[in-house]
């Protein structure tokens, strides 16, 4: 079987891709294998993979339906979270917006507090803006051509391939980060897997298992076999339903392809935050800036602590900075630890008190009062923050 070795280093497509640049590769969608592949016994592949599949499939809600709004908000809620974490996420969200309409309809606000606690909230933002454009553009229905999905905010090539494929059952491929692990493997694809070439090569391998009226079952038989036997590190390759055909079992190379990715170094920063507490017992929140991390969240007025400055003197300059005030800090409340995808943050939080100025009010400034409904998103380590200061306070 004939291997592979990537060369450029620039990705084209892929969930996590630059948008645009994603769009681009989009107009390179293979309809079918190309020449050099079909030598490849992509038949016996995917037959035996669809044999296992019916006896195997993962039993997930967002499979029991062919509505494509809910298959849509699935995909979105899968890039980079586990299952798992998404099955209560998922209910929860259905049941505030069950279609495209009351989505579009709702407030970025109502949306984010939806989405609080699964991260990524780009996603949140993108699927808000995209049902807009269903809703107005497409009569509420979502489009089946990957062209069409793809035009949307937040659906990438794969993404798109697989709402059309699981939702409309068309013959469309994909390319998650399971897949791309699985055909690489099966086919000994060598080398780093995010070259343009090597994209370009995986995007065939991933058509040509798609066999005609498959598409459905074959998408879903791949992510399976990515989640639960073809694994990153140590692949059941004995309990594989293509291993007979899998170069890279058959070579012993299942553990070198793909090459592991050099560890770097996770930065770690201090954060300051202050706690202004109202009369009614709320708690005064700014309104982050819409795009970029935490884009629309709410949070306590925070800073970075720069590594020459104490917490204190970094939270009373902050806090000059961002609301014009001069505080006293009477106290440390807290410090809670949260990581994100690149880097690490302690969050040191302190109840303070005005001594000169006025603390600002409208204009993405506002009080939230805890268990009142108010519908803000906040971000995880400040909704720790506050749980953990109230939980003190009322013990
Ligand atoms: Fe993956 Fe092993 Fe199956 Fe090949 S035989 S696809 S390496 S689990």
């Amino acid at each position: 079987m004939p291997t592979f070795s990537g060369r450029s280093s620039k990705r084209i497509n892929g969930r996590n891709a630059d948008p645009a640049v994603r769009r681009a590769g989009a107009l390179r969608a293979p309809a079918r294998a190309d020449r050099s592949s079909r030598r490849l016994p992509f038949a016996r592949i995917s037959a035996s993979l669809l044999r296992w599949f019916r006896t195997a499939a993962r039993e997930m809600e967002w499979r029991e339906t062919r509505d494509p709004y809910r298959i849509w908000v699935s995909e979105i809620m899968l890039q980079q979270t586990r299952v798992e974490t998404v099955v209560p996420y998922y209910r929860r969200f259905l049941a505030r917006f069950p279609d495209v309409q009351s989505l579009a309809s709702a407030t970025m606000d109502d949306v984010l507090s939806a989405w609080e606690g699964l991260g990524y909230y780009a996603r949140a933002r993108n699927l808000h803006r995209a049902a807009g454009i269903v809703a107005g553009r497409f009569g509420g229905k979502l489009p089946s051509a990957p062209e069409d999905l793809m035009a949307l905010p937040g659906i990438g090539r794969s993404t798109a391939g697989a709402i059309s494929a699981i939702a409309f059952g068309r013959d469309e491929a994909i390319l998650d980060a399971n897949v791309r692990r699985v055909l690489a493997r099966i086919f000994a694809v060598r080398g780093n897997l995010r070259t343009s070439s090597a994209e370009r090569r995986l995007w065939d391998l991933s058509a040509g298992m798609v066999r005609k009226g498959n598409g459905r079952d074959t998408a879903l038989a791949l992510m399976d076999l990515g989640a639960g036997v073809c694994l990153p590190k140590s692949p059941h390759c004995t309990d594989c339903p293509v291993s007979a055909c899998c170069a890279s079992f058959k070579e012993g190379l299942q553990e070198e392809i793909p090459p592991k990715a050099s560890r770097k170094a996770v930065p770690h920063f201090d954060i300051v935050a202050a706690l202004f507490q109202g009369e009614g017992g709320g708690f005064l929140l700014l309104r982050r800036p819409p795009e970029g991390l935490l884009g629309g969240l709410w949070a306590f007025p925070s800073g970075r602590r720069p590594p020459e400055s104490s917490l204190e003197t970094a939270l009373r300059h902050t806090v000059r900075e961002k609301l014009g005030v001069r505080i006293a800090i009477q106290r440390k409340v807290g410090t809670v630890r949260h990581a994100y995808s690149h880097f690490r943050i302690t969050l040191h939080g302190f109840l303070c008190s005005v001594v000169e100025g006025k603390l600002p009010s409208g204009d993405g400034a506002a009080w939230f009062l805890p268990g009142a409904g108010t519908g803000c998103a906040l971000p995880c380590a400040d909704r720790k923050l506050m749980e953990h200061y109230l939980g003190k306070e009322n013990s």
